[in-house]
C-alpha cells in the first residue's frame, strides 16, 4: 500500500472539502497522510469568520468539517502561517503534493478619490470584526452617524447591510463578537443604502438572501419598481434563471408596503461612485447616474466590491485568484477554493470544485517521498501548534460560554486565550 502525504494550506470550506475529497479517494493500495495547516488557533475559515451571523443555518457545515477532521489520516496543525513559520518551498520539499486553500481575504479598493477618509472600511475587514477575527477586533469604526452606504451588489454588501440595519437585539442570541455587539447597541446607524453600480439585472445577489428581506421585522427593505421595471424590460421575455429569480425576489419587496419604523435598508441601482468626500472624514459619495452626478450623504462607507488573495512567496498572484490551471500551480502544487477561481460562489461549490482538483492532484502521483515529521521541525523552531484536540478545547469552551448567554457561543477574541486554552490539558 503506497501512503501519500498530502499538505493542505488552509482550513476553511475549500481545504476541508479537498480533505474529503481525497478521504474518498482512498482505496486499499492508496492512502493519504493529510495534514490541514491554518494560520489561527481555530479552523473553519469564512464558516467562522465570513457567513453573517444572523445566519447561523449556514454555519452547521462545521458538523461536516468536524467530521472529516476526525478521519483517520487527518492532522490540523493550526496556528502556523505558511510564509512565516515556515516556507511554502519547505513544504513542497516535505509532502507528496500541497494545496493551497487560503482564499482571498483582502478588501479589493475602489481606487476612488477621498478612499482614505476615515470611516470608509472594506467589507473584509468589517466582516471579520463583527465576527470576532482575532486581528481585526480593534477595528477603527464610528457608528455614531445615521446614514451607512454599503457599495457593492453582491451577498457580502447584502450580509454587511442588514448587520448595520438590524436591530441588534436581533444579534444577541448570534455568535457576533462581544465587542462589535456592544458597538451595535450603541450604533445609531439607521439608514442603509446598498448601492450597485449597474442596474438590478446585473445584481451578484442570490434570490434566497433577498427573499429573507421582507420578513425582517426590524428592518423597512425598500427597493423603487422601476428599476425592477426598467431591468426586467433590459433583460426580455428569456432571462437566465438567475436573473429571473433575483428580479422576481427583488419586485416582490418593491412590492411590499413598508412598514414606517425607523431603521431602513434601501437598493439603488445604476449609482456608480466616482469620489469619496468629507474633510477627515467621509461625509458623502458622489455617483454617476443615468440623470447625471449625484450626491449622497453619509456617515459610514463600507465597500463590498470583492476580494483579492494575499502575497505568498512561491504564489503568483493573477488578479482576484493565485495563477493556476484548472487548479495545478506547478509541478505538486495546487490550488483550490478562492484561491484557485477567485472570490465566487457559495460554500457548496467548493465541494465539487476541491474534488475535480484532488482528482487532478492524485491522477499525478507516483511514489510517496521519503520524508520525517513536520512537525519534528515546527517544534524545533519554537512555534506553539494548535492541533486536532486542542482546537476542540477552544471550540467546547466557546460552547460553553455561549450556551449561559443563550448564543451557539461566544467567541474568544484574542489568540493567547486561544493558545492558552488549547494547551490546557
Ligand atoms: P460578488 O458577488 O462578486 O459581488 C461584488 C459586487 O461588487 C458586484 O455587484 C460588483 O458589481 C461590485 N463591484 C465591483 N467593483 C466595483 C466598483 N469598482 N464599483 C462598484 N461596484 C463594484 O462578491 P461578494 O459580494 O464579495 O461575494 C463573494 C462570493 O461569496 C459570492 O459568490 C457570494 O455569493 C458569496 N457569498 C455568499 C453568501 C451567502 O450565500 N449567503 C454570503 C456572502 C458571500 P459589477 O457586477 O458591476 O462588477
Amino acid at each position: 500500500m503506497k501512503v501519500f502525504k498530502i499538505a493542505i494550506v488552509g482550513a476553511g470550506p475549500a481545504g476541508y472539502f479537498a480533505a474529503q475529497a481525497l478521504q474518498n479517494l482512498q482505496n486499499d493500495e492508496v492512502k493519504f497522510s493529510i495534514d490541514m495547516f491554518e494560520r489561527l488557533p481555530t479552523p473553519w475559515g469564512l464558516v467562522r469568520s465570513g457567513v453573517a451571523p444572523d445566519h447561523p443555518k449556514i454555519k452547521t457545515v462545521s458538523k461536516v468539517f468536524e467530521k472529516i477532521a476526525n478521519a483517520e489520516g487527518f492532522r490540523l496543525i493550526g496556528n502556523v502561517e505558511i510564509g512565516k513559520d515556515i516556507p511554502l518551498s519547505a513544504l513542497q520539499n516535505h509532502y507528496d503534493a500541497v494545496a493551497i486553500a487560503v482564499g482571498t481575504p483582502k478588501g479589493r479598493r475602489l481606487g476612488i478619490p477621498g478612499e482614505e477618509l476615515k470611516n470608509v472600511i472594506s467589507s473584509a475587514d468589517f466582516v471579520y470584526w463583527y465576527n470576532g477575527h482575532p486581528d481585526y477586533q480593534d477595528l477603527e469604526i464610528d457608528l455614531t452617524g445615521r446614514r451607512a452606504i454599503v457599495i457593492g451588489a453582491g451577498n457580502v454588501a447584502m450580509d454587511v447591510g442588514r448587520m448595520l440595519a438590524l436591530d441588534p437585539i436581533e444579534l444577541d442570541s448570534t455568535d457576533t463578537s462581544e465587542i462589535a455587539l456592544n458597538r451595535f447597541h450603541g450604533s445609531s446607524i439607521r439608514e442603509v443604502s446598498i448601492v450597485a453600480r449597474r442596474g438590478a439585472e446585473h445584481a451578484a445577489f442570490t434570490a434566497p438572501e433577498l427573499r429573507e428581506l421582507p420578513d425582517l421585522d426590524s428592518i423597512d427593505v425598500k427597493i423603487q419598481e422601476v428599476d425592477i421595471s426598467k431591468a426586467l424590460s433590459r433583460v426580455g421575455s428569456e432571462p437566465e434563471k438567475h436573473v429571473k429569480s433575483n428580479l422576481e425576489a427583488m419586485r416582490l419587496i418593491a412590492e411590499t408596503p413598508t412598514k414606517g419604523i425607523e431603521r431602513e435598508l434601501e437598493f439603488l441601482f445604476e449609482h456608480k461612485p466616482i469620489s469619496i468626500n468629507g474633510s477627515g472624514k467621509v461625509e458623502s459619495v458622489t455617483f454617476e447616474t443615468p440623470h447625471g452626478e449625484v450626491t449622497k450623504e453619509c456617515d459610514l462607507l463600507i465597500t463590498a466590491i470583492g476580494y483579492l488573495p494575499v502575497q505568498i512567496a512561491g504564489l503568483e498572484v493573477d488578479g482576484n485568484r493565485y495563477r493556476n490551471n484548472e487548479g495545478e500551480i506547478s509541478s505538486g502544487l495546487y490550488a483550490v477554493g478562492w484561491a484557485k477561481r477567485g472570490p465566487s460562489g457559495v460554500i457548496g461549490t467548493n465541494k465539487s470544485d476541491a474534488a475535480d482538483v484532488m482528482k487532478l492532484l492524485v491522477s499525478k502521483l507516483e511514489n510517496p517521498k521519503a520524508s520525517h515529521d513536520i512537525l519534528l521541525d515546527l517544534k524545533e523552531s519554537g512555534v506553539t501548534i494548535v492541533d486536532q484536540a486542542g482546537w476542540t478545547r477552544v471550540n467546547e469552551a466557546e460552547v460553553q460560554n455561549g450556551e449561559a448567554k443563550g448564543k451557539p457561543r461566544l467567541k474568544f477574541l484574542e489568540i493567547e486565550q486561544m493558545l492558552e486554552i488549547a494547551s490546557t490539558k
